[in-house]
């Protein structure tokens, strides 16, 4: 079977566990901070804030940005669901906004239309590893909207130059093995913002003045911090961190060689007409975290589902490209959305096929996919 995805991981990221372990220090400690630090380096931020997940990176965003309750926050219809599922763990409202049927991002003007004065911010999402250009949608807002971005899928992605999670408020990683580099499950927050970075950081450990491994340097170690904010435990272990470190050293290579695959995917399957294929804009750099294809047909051999049940057949497995969130029952009930209030997120839903790309796939593995797809 050739899977959607696999993780690049192996002899080195073994062997990096080898220090945390001999060690005995396991938690967020030297490994983590290391880890930080050269994650900021490349994403050009001031702060990175290494946690458990994207989705927890998300949550502390919100909460670091005082997003409350009878506060709206603007979220793109079509997305994974714990990027809407964390608006309202703050006691807010989710606004969704449709999307963009070319480039599976934002649609500008259903967002600008959903803009009002309880809008305290928006969530972009760099789906599937295109950016949004935040510089762009920055200029045209109310300055007072928070801009958080989500670039779970957008680790080393950038548009213009400017790198994924720079522009915003906060930028939000993620580690899952989905992604562009992992650590079994992971997060990062990125920010140019003092006030956020440390925010953030007590906020993950619970809301303790200082983190463990600070304290353990001191040397009146034995005294507690102090406690003034409500914290989590979202922090990320050492083990992580180590593992992280390995992976970031690739992560050049990963981006080159996924995009080298969709070069190949666009070449030889833009002769499909049953196919659109993704769009990338000029000076944009796609991380390729998902290569998704939209089926157009409207004739039953081509439908999504005869298509992939048939690539399952021949071993290729693939997915929907993700959901339209509107429609997945928690948000149908509580919001009692109908299908056509985001047209092009549940034609997304409904006609998107993301095929396998990732850096164990062979060259023969990307021919037997074009020539299966060609022969449907
Ligand atoms: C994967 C993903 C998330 C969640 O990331 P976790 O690290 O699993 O919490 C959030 N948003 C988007 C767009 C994603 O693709």
């Amino acid at each position: 079977m050739i899977n959607i995805a696999k993780p690049s991981i192996g002899e080195n990221e073994w062997k990096s566990l080898k220090e945390p372990i001999d060690s005995g220090w396991i938690t967020q400690g030297e490994k983590v901070k290391e880890f930080e630090n050269i994650f900021a380096k490349i994403h050009k931020v001031k702060h990175a804030v290494a946690v458990n997940s994207c989705t927890s990176a998300l949550h502390l965003i919100l909460i670091a940005l005082g997003i409350k309750k009878n506060d709206e926050v603007i979220v793109p219809s079509f997305t994974w669901i714990s990027t809407a599922n964390v608006v309202l763990h703050v006691g807010a409202k989710v606004v969704f906004c449709d999307i963009d049927k070319q480039t599976y991002n934002i649609n500008y003007n259903d967002l600008l239309s959903k803009i009002n004065n309880k809008t305290k911010a928006i969530i972009l999402v760099h789906l599937f590893g295109l950016c949004v250009d935040v510089k762009k949608l920055k200029n045209i807002i109310r300055k007072d909207i928070k801009i958080i971005e989500d670039c779970a899928c957008a680790t080393g992605s950038s548009f213009n130059k400017f790198p994924a999670g720079s522009i915003g408020d906060a930028g939000a990683f993620s580690f899952h093995p989905r992604k562009i580099i992992t650590t079994g499950e992971g997060g990062m927050i990125t920010t140019n913002s003092d006030k956020i970075g440390s925010l953030t950081k007590q906020l993950r450990n619970h809301g303790a003045s200082i983190s463990e491994e600070d304290r353990h340097k001191k040397k009146s170690s034995f005294l507690m911090p102090s406690f003034n904010l409500l914290g989590f435990n979202y922090r990320m272990t050492d083990l992580q961190g180590a593992v992280g470190l390995v992976q970031l050293k690739k992560l050049d290579s990963l981006i080159l060689q996924r995009s080298k695959i969709a070069d190949i995917y666009f070449d030889k399957l833009k002769k499909i007409s049953w196919l659109d294929l993704p769009a990338v804009p000029n000076s944009f750099q796609h991380s390729w975290q998902s290569y998704v294809v939209m089926i157009n047909s409207k004739i039953e051999k081509y439908s999504r589902k005869k298509i992939m049940e048939k690539l399952n057949i021949k071993g290729i497995s693939t997915r929907p490209g993700t959901h339209a969130v509107h429609m997945l029952s928690y948000y149908k009930n509580l919001y009692k959305y109908r299908p056509e209030d985001y047209p092009i997120s549940m034609y997304c839903h409904n006609h998107s096929l993301a095929i396998p790309n990732h850096n164990q796939l062979t060259l023969k593995d990307i021919n037997y996919i074009v020539k299966s797809l060609a022969g449907i």
